[in-house]
């Protein structure tokens, strides 16, 4: 079903990003859209992990993240994980595309429409790198269906490093002061998007960044999650 080489060429809009069939469905055939690993079960509210019945988990109950609540939609594993590092290290920002259309499918009626959207910034250093940010390019997708405005005025100061192997408390010590907001954000309910949450390490403080600035709610959308806790292996926060 899954062919590896297909990853090599994935610029065909009219094929499907994973098999090369006639693509039907945001990039997808509707069986590799119906095949992936979307995380549609019982979650935490706060930080979309997995929890039997959908209750908050022990980690959100001890330690209660600066965001109120998390929407993922699909699991950080293949082949998530391989378009998704396709995008980022190798250069396909046409992939961003599909990867918003994911996640914006799972926005539903009762998802209150946010103030603003924020795209988790990348250190100015790392974007040069880059030549664009991922969340930025996935986070233009959501916009655009909910007719809102993406909130350009925040910087990232410090370039963490990636956040594989990294336990939750490493991780927010490395991100501590990472991120400024430049404008007030009064009262505004904010969506902040970003591609994977690992750790969540790094949407807390970035939350919390954004709450300092007069936000009066933050949910975090990102496309994928990863499951085991402590980031292990996978690159981002
Ligand atoms: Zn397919
Ligand atoms: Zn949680």
């Amino acid at each position: 079903m899954l062919k590896a080489t297909a990853l090599i060429d994935l610029i065909l809009p009219a094929s499907c990003l994973l098999c090369s069939d006639q693509a039907a469905r945001d990039g997808l055939c509707l069986d590799c859209h119906a095949d992936l690993p979307w995380l549609d079960g019982p979650h935490c509210p706060r930080c979309a992990i997995p929890t039997p019945l959908g209750e908050v988990c022990g980690d959100c109950l001890q330690h209660p993240p600066a965001f109120d609540r998390s929407y993922a939609a699909l699991c950080y594993q293949w082949p998530v994980d391989a378009l998704i590092g396709h995008l980022k290290y190798g250069g396909d920002w046409s992939l961003a595309h599909p990867l918003g259309a994911w996640l914006a499918h799972i926005a539903t009626a009762d998802h209150c429409a946010p103030d603003c959207l924020i795209a988790m910034p990348l250190h100015p250093a790392r974007q040069k790198l880059r030549g664009f940010n991922q969340s930025l390019e996935i986070a233009k997708v959501l916009a655009r269906q909910w007719r809102r405005p993406i909130h350009p005025s925040i910087e990232r100061l410090v370039d963490t490093p990636s956040a594989a192997g990294a336990h939750r408390e490493d991780r927010a010590r490395q991100v501590k002061g990472a991120f400024r907001l430049r404008q007030p954000l009064s009262g505004q309910r904010v969506v902040l998007v970003d591609d994977v949450m690992t750790t969540g390490a790094t949407a807390n403080e970035c939350a919390a960044a954004i709450k300092a600035a007069g936000a009066a709610e933050v949910e975090v959308w990102v496309v994928a999650r990863t499951l085991k806790r402590g980031g292990m292996g996978n690159p981002a926060g």
